[in-house]
C-alpha cells in the first residue's frame, strides 16, 4: 500500500518504499491464529516461547489474544511464558553467526507443550537451530508460530507449523522487525528504501 494511506510516524517518512501489511490486518490474521492454537492445544498447557527481540509485539498480540479465547469461550489453554534471545543480522544482512545471547534455562521446558514465537522465517536457517537447541532439552511437544513467512530462493526449505503471512523477498521491518534496531515503533510491517537503509546503516 502507498504510505498515505495509513499513519506513519514523522521520522520514518523518507525512509519506507511501502506498507506491505497495515497493523489491522495484522490484528486480524493473530485473531485467526490464536483460535487455530487454542483448537490444537485446548485444555492441555503451553509453554509460549518469545524469540526476542524481534518476536515480542507477535508474542504479546497472540498470548492476548489467546487470554481472550480463554475467558470467553469453551476452549481454555493454561499458558506459560518463557523467553529466548537470539542475534543473526547486522544491516539487512545475515552474519553468517547465529547466537543465543539471553533467556530463561531451557531445562524449564522439558516435558512441556512448546510454542516458539517467531516474526520471520527467512532462509530458515535460525529455526532449524534453534528447534535443535530445544530438541536437547526434551519437550514433550515444539510448535512453531512465525508471524512471517519469505518467499525465497535461500530457503532451506523449513515451514512453521503456525504461519501468519507469506511475503515476498524484501527486507520488512515494523511491528518490532528491526534494522539495526530502528523501526521497532512502527506499526505496520512496511518495506526499507535505500533511503533507509543507507540512514540506518550500522
Ligand atoms: P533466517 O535464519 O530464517 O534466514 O533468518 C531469521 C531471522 O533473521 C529472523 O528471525 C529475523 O530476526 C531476521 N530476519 C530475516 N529476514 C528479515 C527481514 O526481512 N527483516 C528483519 N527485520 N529481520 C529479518
Ligand atoms: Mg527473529
Ligand atoms: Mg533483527
Amino acid at each position: 500500500y502507498p504510505l498515505d494511506l495509513f499513519c506513519i510516524p514523522k521520522h520514518y517518512e523518507n525512509d519506507l518504499e511501502n506498507i506491505l501489511i497495515p497493523s489491522g490486518l495484522i490484528t486480524d490474521r493473530i485473531e485467526r491464529l490464536a483460535r487455530n492454537i487454542v483448537q490444537e492445544f485446548n485444555e492441555e498447557g503451553l509453554v509460549a516461547l518469545c524469540v526476542l527481540k524481534g518476536g515480542y509485539k507477535f508474542f504479546t498480540d497472540l498470548l492476548d489474544r489467546i487470554k481472550m479465547l480463554n475467558r470467553n469461550t469453551e476452549m481454555s489453554v493454561p499458558l506459560a511464558v518463557d523467553f529466548i534471545r537470539l542475534k543473526s543480522y547486522v544491516d539487512d544482512k545475515q552474519s553468517g553467526e547465529i547466537e543465543v545471547i539471553g533467556g530463561d534455562n531451557l531445562e524449564n521446558l522439558k516435558g512441556k507443550n512448546v510454542l516458539v514465537v517467531e516474526d520471520i522465517i527467512d532462509t530458515g536457517r535460525t529455526m532449524l537451530k534453534l528447534l535443535d537447541i530445544l530438541h536437547n532439552v526434551k519437550p514433550k511437544c515444539i510448535r512453531v508460530a512465525s508471524l512471517l513467512v519469505k518467499r525465497t530462493e535461500r530457503s532451506v526449505g523449513y515451514k512453521p507449523d503456525y504461519a501468519g503471512f507469506e511475503i515476498p523477498d524484501s527486507f520488512v521491518v515494523g511491528y518490532a522487525l528491526d534494522y539495526n534496531e530502528y523501526f521497532r515503533d512502527l506499526n505496520h510491517i512496511c518495506v526499507i528504501n535505500e533511503q533507509g537503509k543507507k540512514k540506518y546503516a550500522a
